[in-house]
Parts: structure tokens; C-alpha cells; sequence
């Protein structure tokens, strides 16, 4: 059996150890090559330094850089349990653009916060991110306790403050632990020398959290992706994004409500029986009906379909929107001309404050609290329910501008 997989995100203030971090999960899990740790090594002796387990990751990024097919954004590591993908980005607004945009799609968070500096501003605004795409798996980790000789007391005040932070924003953490990624105290191993924390590490706290829904266990969700014809036949063509569909099954395609039954399902000229979340498919109707792109083919519970719904939105051009300017939305396969038809309310994604209610614009790094109007009825879920129906982009002129999510 396939082993389950997680994506995480690590997220902090620039310096507060996330590479060292990223660094050592690697190393501790063995998920580098000897020769490569062995090279940095030497290259640190050679320095005159510590092992600077930042260096593994830069390796990797060298490694990368040449061979472009890699996903410069995923790092793999694996445990017993489970696979992991932590979601990584070069800079800041990378970052945001990838969350948001869904480039990636975490199942939980890592917060990393330097014992002598707290909350900083990137702290903040990486929070808000996560808190703004609900992911609820939040764990903190305080990092650099070697440099204060694993005080308590030191950890304790860190500890109130991002609680408190984190409060304000409605994320209760699962975990709060003290580290050193530097030396690898509650990385992997418990650190076992201080008396005062018998908590768990920081690999065994992710193996407790639970890893997304199993999606074929969901409603049908199949987006069409192109509509082919076939020997006089027609065979819409899609990824099926969630629940499972087989031969007879009753559908429905949304936005426009008509209903058939699934003749066959063909995948590379071979008929199937059954399909399940995550496979590429054609299928068969038993009558001929006029299917399109961006139509969604369900069963179930259905989503719902509007053409004017509240979402959040994350603007990252260097153009402001105005309210009532047009814009593309893209959701899975669906693209469809909207507009911001309001601007209830603006957020600084650093300070968390409300600067605006009932604006006319949002500026770039801007969060917003927007009502889209679209041009004609789409379907849309929540995105605490399914994430690909409850996420979308928006483009001008060919350009991603923002990506943005709908509340529950
Ligand atoms: P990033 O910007 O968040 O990726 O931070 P880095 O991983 O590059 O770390 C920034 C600096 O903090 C480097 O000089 C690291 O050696 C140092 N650092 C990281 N983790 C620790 C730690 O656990 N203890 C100590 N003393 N220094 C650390």
C-alpha cells in the first residue's frame, strides 16, 4: 500500500533557524546522501566552523538548480509512518504567491520563532497566511534554546507571547517546543538533559497529526478539462479531484443541472470499471449531451452554485484593483469574467490591523475581505470542505494577480 503523504509548510522570521531546521529533519531522517553531508562537513571544518546543517539544504538547491525538471518548492523526508513534503519558497513574497495560488496546499504548519528575538513581523504575517487558507495544524517551535542554556524561563515568555498572538488570530497551537535545530535537541530525539520538558519532539508531535481526508471517501467532483470527439461519441476528459465514479453511476454537471449515467470510463483507450481521486479519466454518457470546459461533473452532496459569494483575496500585483475593475477567475478548470464588487474590508498581512472598510482599492501584499460577482453562475464549495473548489486565482492580462479562498 502507498504510504501517506504530507505536505507542511515551516514558516518564521528570516534568521530564525527555518533552513538549520530543514536541514536537520533531513539529516535525522536520513533523507541525504552521506557523500553530501560528508561535504559540507569538510567544508565547515575546513571553515573552522560547527556543521551548519543550512549548508545540506543550500547542497540541495545547487543540486536542483541543475536539474530544472525538480520542483525547486518540495523537500521529501521520510519517517515510518509517513511520507513528507515540506513546501519551501526563496523568499517571502514567493511565499505568499505560492500559498495563496495553491502551488501549495499544506496540511499543517510549522512556526519557527528564535527564543532571543519572538514574534517579528514575518512571524506575523506567515500566520496570517495560514490562518487566512485555514490551516488548522499549527505547530510552534522555539527555536535556538541551546544559545540560552534551555532556560525555562526564557522559553515560558516566548511561549505566552506567540499564544497570544496566535489567539488573536483563532489558531490554538497543537504543540509548543522548545529546539535547537542547531543541535538537534527535540528535532527527532527528545532532549532528554532538561528537567522541565517532557514533551514530545518535534517528529514524533507531526506524527500525530492527521493527514488530509482521504478524498476518494468525498462526493464526485470531476472537472472537465477538454471534451473530445470520439468515432462520432463524445468523451469529456478531466482529473477526478475527489470521491469515486463507476459504470452506471447517475452525475449531474453543474452550473447546468443536466443529468446522465456513466456509459463507460476509458483511460488510454482501455475501459475501466471504476475510477478514484487522483486519476486522469475519459468517460461515456449514455445520451448525448453538450458538455464544456470548466462544467463540473458531481454526485452527492453538490456544491454550491452562485454567481456572487464572500472570499479572501491576496493581492499581489504591483497594480492596485479597483473595486468594479474586471478580472478573470480561474477554479479548477472554471474561468469566468468577474468583478470586486465590494471591498468590505482591507488587512496588513504584517501588523494584522484593519486599514480600511468599504475601499476602493487594495494595494500589493493587501489582504482583502471582498464580494466577487462573476459573469455567470460558477460552482464554488467552501474550502475548509474541499480545497479545489474553495480556491482560485485572479488574472489581468494574462498576469496571476491574486489568489484568494472562500470562508466557510
Ligand atoms: P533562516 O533564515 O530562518 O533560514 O535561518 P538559518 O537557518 O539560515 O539560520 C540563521 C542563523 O541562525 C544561522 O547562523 C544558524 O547557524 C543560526 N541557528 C539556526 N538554528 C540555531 C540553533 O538552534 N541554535 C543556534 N545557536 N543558532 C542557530
Amino acid at each position: 500500500m502507498e504510504k501517506e503523504q504530507m505536505k507542511i509548510v515551516i514558516i518564521g522570521h528570516i534568521d530564525h533557524g527555518k533552513s538549520t531546521l530543514i536541514g536537520r529533519l533531513l539529516f535525522e531522517t536520513n533523507s541525504i546522501p552521506q557523500s553530501t553531508v560528508d561535504e559540507v562537513k569538510k567544508i565547515c571544518e575546513e571553515l573552522g566552523k560547527e556543521m551548519e546543517f543550512s549548508y545540506l539544504l543550500d547542497s540541495l538547491e545547487e543540486e536542483r538548480e541543475q536539474n530544472i525538471t525538480i520542483d525547486t518548492t518540495q523537500i521529501f523526508f521520510n519517517t515510518d509512518k509517513r511520507d513528507y513534503v515540506i513546501i519551501d519558497a526563496p523568499g517571502h513574497v514567493e511565499f505568499i504567491k505560492n500559498m495563496v495560488t495553491g502551488a501549495s496546499q499544506a496540511e499543517a504548519a510549522i512556526l519557527i520563532v528564535d527564543v532571543n528575538e519572538g514574534v517579528k513581523e514575518q512571524t506575523k504575517r506567515h500566520a496570517y497566511i495560514i490562518k487566512m487558507l485555514g490551516i488548522k495544524q499549527i505547530i510552534v517551535v522555539v527555536n535556538k534554546m541551546d544559545s540560552v542554556d534551555f532556560d525555562s524561563d526564557k522559553f515560558n515568555k516566548i511561549k505566552n507571547d506567540v499564544s497570544r498572538f496566535l489567539n488573536e488570530l483563532d489558531i490554538e497551537p497543537r504543540f509548543i517546543i522548545p529546539i535547537s535545530a542547531l543541535r538537534g535537541s527535540n528535532v527527532a530525539k527528545r532532549y532528554d538533559n532538561v528537567g522541565w520538558y517532557n514533551g514530545l519532539s518535534l517528529l514524533e508531535a507531526l506524527g500525530t497529526l492527521d493527514a488530509k481526508g482521504v478524498l476518494s471517501h468525498k462526493s464526485l467532483r470531476f472537472p472537465i478539462q477538454d471534451v473530445y470527439k470520439i468515432k462520432g461519441e463524445t468523451l469529456p476528459v478531466g482529473k477526478v479531484e475527489a470521491g469515486t465514479l463507476k459504470q452506471g453511476d447517475e452525475v449531474i454537471f453543474l452550473p447546468s443541472n443536466k443529468k446522465s449515467k456513466i456509459k463507460s470510463i476509458e483511460v488510454w483507450n482501455r475501459n475501466k470499471i471504476e475510477a478514484e481521486a487522483g486519476e486522469s479519466i475519459g468517460i461515456t454518457l449514455d445520451k448525448p449531451l453538450f458538455i464544456k470546459r470548466g462544467d463540473i461533473m458531481c454526485s452527492g452532496s453538490l456544491p454550491k452554485i452562485t454567481d456572487k459569494f464572500n472570499a479572501t483575496i491576496f493581492w499581489m500585483s504591483n497594480q492596485p484593483v479597483m473595486v468594479n475593475e474586471k478580472l478573470i477567475l480561474k477554479c479548477v478548470t472554471q474561468e469566468i469574467k468577474c468583478i470586486l464588487e465590494k471591498i468590505k474590508n482591507k488587512i496588513n498581512t504584517s501588523t494584522l490591523e484593519v486599514i480600511g472598510k468599504n475601499c476602493e482599492e487594495l494595494c500589493k501584499t493587501e489582504v482583502g475581505d471582498v464580494i466577487i460577482k462573476t459573469e455567470k453562475p460558477i460552482v464554488m464549495g467552501s474550502f475548509n470542505d474541499l480545497e479545489c473548489l474553495g480556491r482560485f486565482v485572479l488574472i489581468k492580462d494574462d498576469d496571476t494577480v491574486a489568489g484568494g479562498v472562500v470562508p466557510r
